[in-house]
């Protein structure tokens, strides 16, 4: 049973076990837990030979690097050449990556061993992984509840012991909730920390790829391997304070100041059970000797609808590519003219939820409606980064809820849009101001189900996020 890359690791190199056992166990284990619908496609054979292959050279005494042998999943919105990626829809049914997306090859260089795609909500659209073409995901730990979405399946994966570590992609929470939905802890780095080249977009000022795991300490390593300089994407800054896992170690004299949001922690759809499990945090940090301040956070009650307008308008312009004239599905029927051809592709090649977004996106830009909708969107993210600034000089870090409740049941909240996309009330916040920010599981709810707490730091300083974030994990008793 895998416990932390570090223990993996020195089991390796003392002969205990080898890579190749590591990626037969996970084929085995995907294998036995299919009814929980995580994986797309799992690369069986390939896993394998690249194990037997890492296992050779290790054994002929060549040093291992940062990730050898260590059994990562891809979300199916990230290109791995020759691999298929669909993006969890039909319009891109049987589409094939012809590169590597940056991040994949830096887990690549450092000897990682790529098991397979996992399933996630259609264009990394959604809260609960309901709206892929292949089906829900289900949450390991109650097969009635959803995993949290939209990177459900790279969540479950690592959840259930399918792989070691997981990639996924955090829009406006699509790693953190269901990381605490699932137990495991999910870290959605500042925009601009991992290159989004080969990462499919969705809403481009907001999308970052993300990272799942069992411990900080793993999550960590893997920032340090994928959190690099890229020509191919002019967004990305490397002035992030972390550049090592070594560095997570805090000196014992550290005190913090970290800041907590009236309105969240008053918010009516909190679960009480939440709000009081933040609270036993708080309390045992004021006993440490770090420092809580209580902010005013007014424009709480702003940040979903400003969080749905600007990705739609952004999504309506990013998925006007899948025309099926360049890519994927193509319809069969008899078309009259060019529009008739694209709109038959789009129509029968995209699901609901993407549909209501491109619909959505088109009506806020259009000219009736931009003043109103995009432009006063817009207006309210501006204010938000400058208060945000402003809060950063005073306060190192914010606690928060990752999500208002525990997983919720399959189909609960899938006929409701309005509830669905109230679940990301905590966490569209980072996405919009470009915060670093991770989801840590450290309690479970008297419902059976896990959940923790949210840390968010200042843009780019992912050292104090995951110094902190290192310190909690230690602290307390994890429930998994
Ligand atoms: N639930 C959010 C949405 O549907 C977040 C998705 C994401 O982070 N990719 O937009």
């Amino acid at each position: 049973m895998f416990t932390s890359i570090h223990t993996y690791h020195q089991n390796l190199l003392s002969n205990t076990t080898s890579c190749e056992e590591a990626v037969k166990y996970y084929i085995q284990k995907i294998s036995n837990n299919q009814h929980l619908n995580a994986f797309v496609e799992v690369y069986t054979e390939e896993a394998l030979q690249t194990a037997k292959r890492l296992d050779e050279k290790r054994k002929s005494g060549a040093p291992i690097k940062k990730l050898h042998g260590v059994v990562v999943a891809l979300k199916d919105v990230i290109c791995y050449k020759d691999h298929k990626v669909t993006a969890s829809s039909a319009i891109l049914q049987d589409f094939v990556s012809m590169y590597n997306a940056t991040a994949v090859q830096y887990l690549l260089d450092e000897e990682a061993i790529i098991i397979g795609s996992c399933n996630c909500d259609e264009f990394a659209m959604g809260s609960s992984n309901e709206n892929s073409v292949y089906g829900p995901t289900l949450n390991a730990i109650d097969n009635s509840k959803v995993p949290g979405g939209s990177s459900g399946g790279s969540a479950v994966a690592v959840q259930a012991d399918l792989c070691m570590v997981s990639l996924g992609s955090d829009t406006g929470g699509s790693v953190r909730q269901p990381a605490d939905f699932c137990g495991i802890v999910g870290l959605k780095p500042s925009y601009g920390k991992i290159s989004r080249y080969g990462l499919i977009a969705y809403a481009s000022s907001f999308d970052q790829i993300g990272i799942f795991g069992k411990t900080v300490k793993d999550v960590a390593l893997v920032l340090e391997v994928i959190g690099k300089n890229d020509d191919f994407d002019s967004t990305m800054d490397e002035t992030s304070t972390f550049k090592h896992v070594d560095q997570l170690l805090i000196p014992a004299n550290k005190k913090y100041t970290i800041a907590i949001f009236k309105q969240v922690m008053d918010h009516i759809s909190l679960d009480k059970e939440i709000a009081n499990a933040i609270q036993t945090v708080l309390e045992n940090l004021k006993t440490q000797g770090h420092q809580i301040v209580e902010i005013n956070f007014d424009l709480l009650d702003y940040i979903v609808p400003t969080y749905y307008v600007l990705t739609a308008a952004e999504a309506c312009s990013n998925l006007s590519r899948y025309d099926g004239i360049r890519y994927g599905h193509r319809t069969n029927e008899n078309v009259k003219d060019l529009n008739d051809f694209y709109s038959k592709n789009r129509t029968e090649g995209f699901g609901k939820e993407v549909k209501r977004r491109i619909m959505l996106g088109n009506f806020v830009l259009s000219s009736g409606y931009y003043d109103a909708y995009f432009s006063k969107a817009q207006q309210v993210r501006t204010l938000l980064v400058e208060q945000t600034e402003q809060l950063f000089k005073t306060c190192d870090a914010i606690i928060m809820p990752t999500s208002p409740t525990t997983a919720f049941a399959i189909g609960e909240k899938k006929k409701d849009t309005i509830a669905m996309y109230l679940a990301d009330i905590f966490t569209v916040f980072a996405n919009l101001t470009g915060l670093p920010a991770i989801a840590l599981p450290l309690f479970k709810h008297s419902n059976g189900m896990p959940f923790g707490i949210q840390l968010l730091t200042p843009q780019k300083d992912e050292l104090t996020l995951l110094q902190l974030a290192e310190m909690l994990q230690t602290n307390s008793e994890v429930i998994i």
